[in-house]
């Protein structure tokens, strides 16, 4: 099979690395890609949302299948754009259409959807300009701290936990009468904030049956000890050691099959991933968001542990037989810490030459803002480098994807030193 991965990031990385080791692999492409891909296909310069040019690469080299990485071409509607043109109906795209890609698209969508199938999530109450009067009465009320957020994409940033109420009055009329996320922020959810411990789960499938992909917890704040600003992610571990077999057997029964049947029941087509993003609060899962594509930097934590062929898997999504495919996850665990620009999540500068990649042995480097620059790799990004090391104990993956992440060097290198060591407590007391 051709198969073309649309992206540039650490997760795109991971998939190209997991792809191009498949026997149904013939030929790879990833657009735009990075500097690490091109180790594992050919890049591509095509523009995420350019599904004219996308669509016409496709034609002219014969791709049979497209994995959607981000979120955004989704809830434009790739798959949708595919499906409406008769000569491009053979070419599958992994990813749902526009009306399932709307659980990630629309929080209110994604709310009401979990209400509707009795899904365990915050309770919340949606605003919008016209109803502004009575979302400040409500806030006025709302026990604390408040979370508001913007209803569309924000690129992870439309999320605000305010811990008074006039902060969150404030917050509420920056969004729905000054913009404050633009067009995202035209209707704000209100919602109960959940005290707990945040992880992610994954679901593969073909709109009928599923598989669940190991769990992951992610590092979001860009200083030790989890401080500082939000960044898109500084590092992931899978699995997550409190993740017990009897709490994700609660999230297969209260949050994955009800999610399965919802969207059956509502006629919405699904093929692709989901990630549920959980609080566990008090050994009872939450869904505090769906996601309609993987997380970044959680596959580069997840694909390595991934044993089976993953294009056959993406293929029974495909052709809607996954329940018929063989799966097996590694009992290992899996670190990864990523390597930022100097200065990130803020402005950083560009163009900087890295080092060392070349002699990293015991772990798996995913490039995310690289660039090839003659025979120098350049940073291009405020991610930079995932580095994930897979071992028999959370211990040694961390200290092995740590010390690696030591040997690449380049000017303004940053990363976290604590990734994952928060949760070596679980694993001793049980
Ligand atoms: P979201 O974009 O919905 O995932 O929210 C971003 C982040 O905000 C989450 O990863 C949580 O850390 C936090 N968050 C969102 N909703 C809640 C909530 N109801 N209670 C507590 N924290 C939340």
């Amino acid at each position: 099979m051709n198969i073309l991965i649309l992206g540039s990031g650490g997760r795109e990385s991971a998939f190209a690395w997991k792809i191009s080791q498949s026997q149904h692999t013939d030929k790879l492409y990833i657009a735009p890609g990075n500097a690490g891909t091109s180790k594992y296909g050919e890049n591509i310069n095509l523009q995420l949302l350019d599904f004219e040019g996308i669509a016409d690469f496709a034609l002219e080299n014969s791709v049979n299948m497209i994995v959607v990485g981000p979120e955004e071409p989704l809830v434009k509607g790739i798959h949708d754009y595919f499906l409406s043109r008769p000569e491009l109906k053979d070419i599958s795209i992994i990813g749902p259409q526009k009306a399932g890609a709307l659980l990630e698209g629309s929080k209110d969508f994604s709310k009401q959807f979990m209400q509707r199938h009795q899904i365990p999530t915050a309770s919340s109450k949606t605003f919008t300009k016209e109803t502004l009067q009575e979302g400040l009465d409500y806030l006025d009320r709302h026990f604390l701290p408040i979370v508001l957020k913007a209803d569309g994409l924000a690129a992870g940033k439309g999320v605000l936990i305010c811990t008074s109420n006039q902060e969150a009055k404030t917050e509420f009329i920056a969004m729905l009468t000054e913009s404050k996320f633009g067009e995202a922020g035209n209707t704000v959810v209100v919602e109960e904030f959940l005290s707990g411990i945040e992880l992610s789960v994954f679901v593969l499938t073909d709109g009928e049956s599923y598989k669940i992909l190991p769990s992951a917890k992610d590092y979001k704040r860009i200083g030790v000890s989890d401080t500082g600003l939000n960044t898109g992610g500084m590092g992931s571990i899978s699995p997550v050691p409190f993740a017990t077999d009897a709490f994700l057997q609660k999230v297969e029964d209260r949050i994955i099959i009800p999610t399965m049947e919802g969207l059956k029941k509502e006629n919405i087509p699904y093929k692709g991933f989901i990630f549920l993003g959980l609080m566990n609060v008090e050994e009872n899962p939450y869904l505090i968001e769906y996601n309609v594509r993987m997380g970044d930097p959680e596959t580069e934590s997840v694909v390595p542990r991934i044993e089976s062929d993953l294009v056959e898997l993406l293929k029974g999504v495909a052709d809607g037989n996954l329940h018929e495919k063989s799966f097996s996850i590694s009992p290992k665990t899996a670190a990864t810490v990523m390597l930022v620009s100097g200065g990130y999540p803020g402005d950083y500068e560009k163009g900087k030459v890295i080092t060392g990649i070349e002699n990293i042995r015991e772990s798996m480097v995913f490039q995310a803002g690289t660039i090839q620059d003659g025979d120098e790799i350049k940073t291009n990004g405020g991610r930079v480098v995932a580095v994930t090391a897979l071992e028999d104990t959370l211990f040694d993956a961390l200290q092995q994807a740590t010390a690696d992440s030591g040997r690449i060097f380049y000017q303004g290198r940053y990363f976290r030193t604590d990734i994952g060591f928060d949760l070596m407590s679980y694993i001793k007391s049980t």
